[in-house]
């Protein structure tokens, strides 16, 4: 992994900087204006689980079943280019795709003017994806949200310690009843203000098994924070 980013970097060094999704050579920071304007910020959402609504109120679910997070935001929807980037970092390690838009998530999250949490804890892998994968795409993501919005990051604070197996196909309450107890925090964190991150927020019951761990742990405060949530 420590491998990939050197190369990552000195590719960067050597090439000029090109639009990671169209590949225009007129690029700031690996985004093009063309790709930039296409954005598809997620600004008028649920507050409580993300997901994109005609004006920000709770969404009819929440008001249901409050999720164990505080709070979810999430920088974007799942769609193009964001939806490509995604892909291409998750199973391409295109770790050029986590620092461009890890970057714009963190700024986002620095200028939307709600109190930055104290820390950073990614997701985990099941151990297996790990092994297959060499590298976690929410703790890349959140390696490069941390550079732009200054909040440390603990990527050894939460641990899978039972893997919930393939989760394609069920349903929300399938997924909770698999996630039950799935995670583990390692730290201490009481009367901290966390912020669990994911690359994608489905269902939110990953984020929800995590953010339990994160309160059994002593938190104070858990935001669930995604790149992109799928509509
Ligand atoms: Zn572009
Ligand atoms: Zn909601």
């Amino acid at each position: 992994m420590r491998v990939a980013h050197w190369v990552d970097d000195a590719i960067r060094l050597l090439a000029p900087e090109r639009c990671v999704w169209c590949g225009s050579a007129d690029a700031a920071e690996g985004v093009c204006e063309g790709c930039k304007a296409e954005l598809p910020w997620n600004r008028v959402a649920c507050p409580s689980c993300a997901q994109p609504m005609p004006v920000i109120a709770t969404c009819a679910k929440c008001l249901r079943r409050p999720p164990a997070f505080d709070s979810a935001w999430t920088a974007f929807i799942h769609i193009e280019p964001v939806r490509r980037g995604v892909h291409r970092l998750k199973y391409g390690a295109q770790f050029e795709q986590s620092r461009v838009l890890g970057t714009l998530m963190g700024r986002q999250a620095a200028s939307r003017g709600a109190p930055l949490p104290d820390l950073l804890i990614p997701v985990p892998l099941p151990r297996r994806r790990m092994f297959q994968r060499g590298y976690n795409q929410a703790q890349e993501l959140a390696r490069a949200v941390s550079r732009a919005c200054g909040t440390p990051i603990d990527a050894g604070a939460a641990v899978l310690v039972r893997s919930p197996g393939d989760q394609i196909g069920q349903t929300a309450a399938q997924r909770r009843r698999n996630l039950r107890g799935a995670f583990r925090i390692e730290r201490n964190l009481q009367g901290r203000h966390v912020a669990l991150i994911d690359d994608v927020m489905t269902t939110g019951a990953t984020l929800d098994a995590l953010a339990r761990a994160a309160r059994r742990s002593g938190a104070a405060k858990v935001e669930a924070w995604a790149l992109a949530r799928a509509p």
